[in-house]
């Protein structure tokens, strides 16, 4: 077969006739000029963030094209789950090797799938050579004044996870050979890396019930101490309440007890949220995790008192912590 041009790989792979101009979707103007045309809804604020995964620092070179679609997708989605914004529009920014049309129809499968799911339109992007890259920019709405910010948790407060902590980064760890899984729980926690399920439900429903929301990306200690800093106040946290799964339960009580302590607190690529909301309000988050069938713990309480403290289960505070993955950290 002929080698693909980049117009025909873009018309083949990306663009969809169910992505064009739709004014329910929001879409004046799709695909195809030099710039997409969206309208907002009436009295929403459109919420923008970009996330880029760059091959051989955020995945395997060899990693499943299929997994890559959703996940570059899934988190950018995650991010606007943090914000409590329905997600609407994305744009795709990717350098490819090739136009290599197997690895192609792959990545837009799992992309598409993703996509479809949410309600999301591929509504433009931009497409060169070079070495595997790829730039998802999403946007959606929140109603004014609505959003989920980092600066508004409150002494008091009780911090709240959803999901599992950990797993992700224990299936690098396994691959490592720094612990040692059985097979199911390896698949499990593959699983968790390559197909992290953004919380956007939860997102939503957190609308004027949180008062601070974060997602867990680079770890719980990183995050959390994003939100503790933006709101200037601390947090005791219980370490036996963080959630985490039977395998990472089963490698704390081994002889790999501190790698998986790290999984747990510092580990990333969880995409889970870690939110604050008021004590009055347990109840109300008891009853939405039953709701959206999710799992949603409290783990703390919000301190006056700058810093983050976890404490094991004889009340002893864990010293030191383990710290966040950074890009640039020597
Ligand atoms: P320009 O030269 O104005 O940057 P391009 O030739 O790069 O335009 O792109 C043509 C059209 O295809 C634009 O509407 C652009 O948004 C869209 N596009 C390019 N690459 C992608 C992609 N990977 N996914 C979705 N749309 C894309
Ligand atoms: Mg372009």
């Amino acid at each position: 077969m002929a080698a693909l041009t980049e117009f025909e790989l873009i018309d083949r792979f990306f663009r969809r006739p169910e992505n064009s101009a739709d004014n329910a979707r929001g879409i004046v103007l799709g695909i195809g000029d030099d710039a997409a045309l969206l309208a907002l809804t009436p009295g929403n604020q459109l919420a923008a963030s970009v996330d880029m995964l760059v091959s051989g620092r955020h995945f395997f070179a060899d990693v499943e094209p299929e997994a890559l679609g959703h996940k570059v997708l899934a988190v950018n989605l995650s991010d606007m789950a943090a914000m409590g914004a329905t997600p609407r529009w994305a744009l795709l920014a990717g350098a490819l090797p090739d136009a290599d049309a197997q690895w192609l129809k792959g990545f837009a499968r799992g992309f598409f799938a993703l996509a479809t799911a949410h309600g999301v339109d591929l509504v433009g992007g931009d497409t060169t050579r070079g070495p595997l890259n790829l730039c998802v920019t999403l946007l959606g709405e929140v109603p004014a004044g609505k959003a989920l910010l980092r600066s508004g948790a409150l002494a008091g407060d009780s911090v709240w996870l959803s999901g599992a902590l950990g797993d992700a980064s224990l299936a690098l760890a396994h691959h490592a050979g720094r612990v040692v899984l059985t097979a199911d729980e390896a698949a499990a926690c593959w699983n968790a890396l390559l197909r992290p399920a953004p919380r956007i439900a939860l997102g939503v429903r957190l609308r004027g019930l949180a008062s601070a929301a974060i997602d867990v990306s680079d770890g719980l200690v990183g995050d959390l101490g994003h939100v503790l800093e933006a709101s200037k106040v601390g947090a005791l946290l219980e370490l036996a309440a963080i959630p985490r799964s039977k395998a990472l339960d089963r490698q704390l009580a081994s002889s790999a007890h501190d790698v998986a302590l790290r999984c747990l607190l510092a580990g990333g690529d969880d995409y889970e949220l870690c939110f604050t909301a008021a004590p009055s309000h347990d109840r109300r988050v008891v009853a939405l995790a039953i709701e959206l069938g999710l799992e949603l713990r409290r783990v703390g309480t919000i301190a006056a008192q700058p810093g983050l403290v976890v404490q094991d289960s004889s009340g002893r505070p864990l010293a030191p912590l383990p710290q966040a993955y950074d890009h640039f950290a020597a």
